[in-house]
């Protein structure tokens, strides 16, 4: 191919960086995203930012649920440039619609910020979320949120991130005083104070210091702040993690920042440092190797699929992200799945309710297909043809209902919906053994909500769910796998590929099974 593509390949690669917010409900995150949203230029909004709470949800009443709870389902995707970048952010579902897609959507993600309220610390959430990123070995940038009302203590946040967490930290300014008496932050690496304006933070005043011993930090910061500030900054310099990027870049340690998202301090400079510091685009594991973005051959694979984004369209839209080369409209691709070539000619971003079209985009961006019902979670797209994306993660199910069908005619229907449903990510399905009584698993209360109101909606099927007391599904692997060992505040059952998963009422349960069958394996995610 031209060596113009592959220029201008690189040049747009180098731009990109795609993260996801990670947090627990009233962390602040729709604040941050707003915030980070302004910096930017021309902002595409694919879904949409949660609504303002309920003001603001006009522009996501795809469905009759969201519009009742006056949030939004949708995990969308936003984008926006900002000093010759081009930033996609991809928002993770947080509250009641916390589901097996906010954790999804984490594998499209090169990096993670991870948004932390300076009073309640690391809270559930932000830790189920946290490990999922882990395990990819992502980097996580921390922003430590709400400086201006009191908080802990910023070594005792810092030690939870290392107790609970398990990772380690490298403040990149640090707080002079905190709530009211907030004023503001040191940055270690410039070298400056940047003050907190109370009541005018529109306009932060930034003052350049040879150190945070010179006389202008201690006029800024008052005897007893500054007393307490260059103790502390000398045991982070004696005592605290070096900055180190590999440490970063691996998610091994992570950059903190101190701010208030409301009074957008300290945003734009996690937004500069973020930029600085994060990758851009990062390979994909598929059958033929690392799948680098800098491959001119397009590839892509769908983390997502939205059913109804919009009421007047009963379509579906599968979220890909692409991996490799540059995604044109109206190009031909292969869906490496079914082996059949299919035209991508209404690609969608959207605007509000207004949809729009893209013409190109490139490694790192997330594009919304025109789904007729023909793509799974995991799908790969390729331009060569073969290339083929390991599958996504299968994630350990937290709440359990037997699902029965009320008018036993509809069966046919039934099973349908179940399928497609499944294929959809919306739930995973189990049977018990020998019964075959179906079990559906989720992550999120409202993934069951939603299965019950599509099945209605699309498939006419009125459908029973009943709670079951499960809270942990392990897979089993091991020789010997015995229903009878799994009777106690547990049971056996099988996935739809047939693999051995066993249910525990509580970890007690769970530790009991490991401890007497110390020869199995007790997996978190499908083998
Ligand atoms: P989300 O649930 O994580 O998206 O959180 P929101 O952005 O909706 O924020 C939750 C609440 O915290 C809202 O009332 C915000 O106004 C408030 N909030 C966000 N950032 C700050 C901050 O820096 N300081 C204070 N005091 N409140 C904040």
């Amino acid at each position: 191919m031209s060596t113009g593509l592959s220029e201008t390949l690189k040049q747009e690669v180098l731009k990109r960086r795609t993260f996801a917010i990670i947090s627990h409900p009233d962390a602040g995150k729709t604040t941050l995203t707003e915030k980070l949203l302004l910096f930017g230029g021309a902002i595409r909004l694919a879904g949409t930012v949660k609504g303002r709470k309920a003001s603001r949800h006009a522009t996501s009443d795809w469905m009759e649920i969201e519009k009742q709870r006056g949030i939004s389902v949708t995990s969308s995707v936003m984008q926006f440039d900002y000093n010759g970048h081009r930033v996609n952010i991809l928002d993770t579902p947080g509250h009641q619609d916390f589901s097996e897609d906010t954790y999804r959507t984490l594998t499209a993600a090169d990096s993670a910020v991870m948004l932390i309220d300076s009073a309640k610390g690391v809270e559930t959430q932000t830790k189920k979320l946290f490990q999922v990123c882990r395990k990819r070995g992502i980097p996580i940038f921390t922003f430590i949120n709400k400086l201006d009302r009191e908080g802990q203590n910023p070594f005792d946040l810092l030690e939870e991130l290392e107790q609970v967490l398990g990772i380690r930290s490298y403040p990149m300014n640090w707080p002079i005083g905190m709530g009211k008496q907030f004023c503001g932050v040191y940055d270690r690496k410039q070298t400056q104070v940047e003050l907190f304006q109370g009541d005018d933070h529109r306009e932060i005043k930034v003052r350049k210091v040879s150190g945070y011993d010179d006389p202008i930090v201690k006029e800024i910061a008052g005897e007893f702040f500054y007393d307490q500030l260059v103790q502390d900054l000398e045991l982070l310099d004696v005592a605290g993690d070096e900055f180190d990027f590999e440490k970063v870049r691996s998610g091994e340690l992570t950059p903190v920042f101190f701010g208030s998202a409301i009074n957008n301090f300290g945003v734009q400079t996690f937004l500069e440092n973020f930029l600085q510091l994060a990758p851009t685009p990062t390979p994909r594991k598929s059958n033929e190797g690392m799948i680098e973005p800098l491959n001119e051959k397009f590839s892509g694979y769908i983390f997502k699929i939205q059913a109804n984004m919009n009421p007047a369209h009963r379509d579906r839209i599968a979220f890909l992200r692409i991996c490799s080369g540059k995604f044109e409209r109206g190009m031909s691709v292969k869906h490496v799945r079914v082996g059949k070539d299919i035209k991508l000619a209404q690609p969608q971003q959207f605007l509000a309710q207004d949809r729009d079209i893209v013409e190109d985009a490139y490694p790192g961006d997330i594009i919304g297909l025109f789904d007729p019902g023909i793509f799974r979670i995991g799908d790969s797209l390729s331009q060569t043809g073969g290339v083929e994306f390991d599958e996504l993660p299968t994630f350990s199910p937290e709440l359990f209902s037997k699902v029965t069908v009320k008018n036993a005619l509809k069966h046919k229907q039934f099973q349908k919906g179940v399928d497609q449903l499944t294929e959809e990510g919306t739930i995973q399905v189990f049977k018990t053994i020998g019964f075959e009584d179906m079990i559906l698993g989720v992550v999120g209360q409202l993934q069951f909500e939603v299965f019950e109101y599509r099945m209605k909606a699309e498939y006419g099927v009125e459908v029973q769910l009943s709670r079951m007391s499960y809270q942990f599904a392990r897979w089993l692997v091991g020789d010997d796998i015995d229903p009878g060992k799994f009777r106690i505040n547990s049971q056996l059952v099988k996935d739809k590929k047939d693999n051995y998963v066993a249910l525990f009422e509580n970890e007690y349960a769970l530790r009991t099974a490991m401890e007497k069958n110390p020869n199995m394996k007790f997996l978190e995610m499908a083998p």
